[in-house]
């Protein structure tokens, strides 16, 4: 399932190669396809339960799409399983005129994951070289750094025992158009549409070349970046699921040790 995702390190990308209507032989419908996104989730709130009462190590899980890419229905449908105490999601919007007064990583690094916990990012440090490149917020010679940046910061999270998994949910231009479509046709969308997505479309080929180059430049091996077929959302949602279960489970957290003996133990 992996080798068409992960992006292995020092490849180039070039996502014309990747196409988001992919969705391996499988249909909607089919059983194997609930059965192995149950399984999945399941197993995946069953090692969430001993991360958490391990306390030792944590999960970075970051989301980036173009608008309507399908960040916030991937958290919707694949953390649905877990138990919110352990869960914390941040939507990282436009910095702030304080959060603008520091580097750029200062309000991403307070949104990282304790030990014992899951934290997703719906958008993240990557919009430092993603949108502000293309709209052009900061000179090139300042998000030209930020790679290197974000390599060595993503470098000290997996030394203090964050794994971190990097999803780009890779949609087409014709399904983004359905999707925004959508937002105007149906009165229980209109507050997702803004009018500053359109703009975005617009440059949609600027951000082709910044989504290659982030993940071409910042795919490491503590880090990988994973290209989701998005445009199918059952797809994308099991491939997600089966990738995160997949590293909860090399992580393997165990129940702490008793500080007891249970034994010697009686409830007066
Ligand atoms: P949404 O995720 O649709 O609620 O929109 C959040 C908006 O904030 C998007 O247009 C992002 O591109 C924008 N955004 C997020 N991070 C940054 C950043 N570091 N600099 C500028 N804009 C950002
Ligand atoms: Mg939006």
């Amino acid at each position: 399932m992996e080798h068409f995702t992960k992006v292995t390190p020092g490849t180039q990308v070039s996502l014309q190669d990747h196409d988001p209507r992919f969705r391996d032989g499988l249909r909607k419908n089919d059983d194997v396809v609930r059965e192995r996104r149950e399984a999945a989730l399941e197993e995946m709130r069953v090692l969430q339960e001993r991360l958490y009462a391990e306390g030792r190590q944590s999960l970075l899980i970051v989301l980036q799409a173009t608008d309507t890419g399908g960040k916030d229905g991937t958290i919707k449908h694949v953390m649905r399983g877990l138990n919110p105490s352990g869960v914390c999601v941040t939507g990282f919007k436009q910095p702030t005129a304080k959060e603008l007064g520091h580097d750029f990583l200062w309000r991403v690094h307070k949104r990282t994951p304790e030990r014992g916990m899951i934290a997703v990012f719906n958008r993240s440090h990557y919009e430092d070289v993603l949108v502000v490149r293309v709209r052009k917020l900061a000179p090139k010679r300042i998000w030209e750094r930020r790679y290197e940046h974000i390599n060595a910061f993503e470098e000290l999270l997996t030394e203090c025992d964050t794994r971190i998994l990097k999803f780009f949910l890779h949609i087409s231009k014709d399904e983004q158009k359905e999707r925004l479509q959508r937002r105007i046709d149906d009165p229980a969308r209109h507050w997702k549409f803004d009018e500053g997505d359109l703009y975005d479309r617009r440059h949609w080929d600027n951000y082709v070349e910044a989504y290659e180059e982030m993940l071409t430049r910042c795919s490491t091996g503590v880090a990988p970046w994973y290209i989701i077929p998005a445009d199918r959302k059952w797809f994308r949602n099991l491939i997600v699921a089966e990738i995160v279960t997949a590293a909860l489970r090399e992580m393997d957290p165990q129940y702490p040790e008793p500080h007891f003996d249970p034994k010697e133990m009686t409830i007066p």
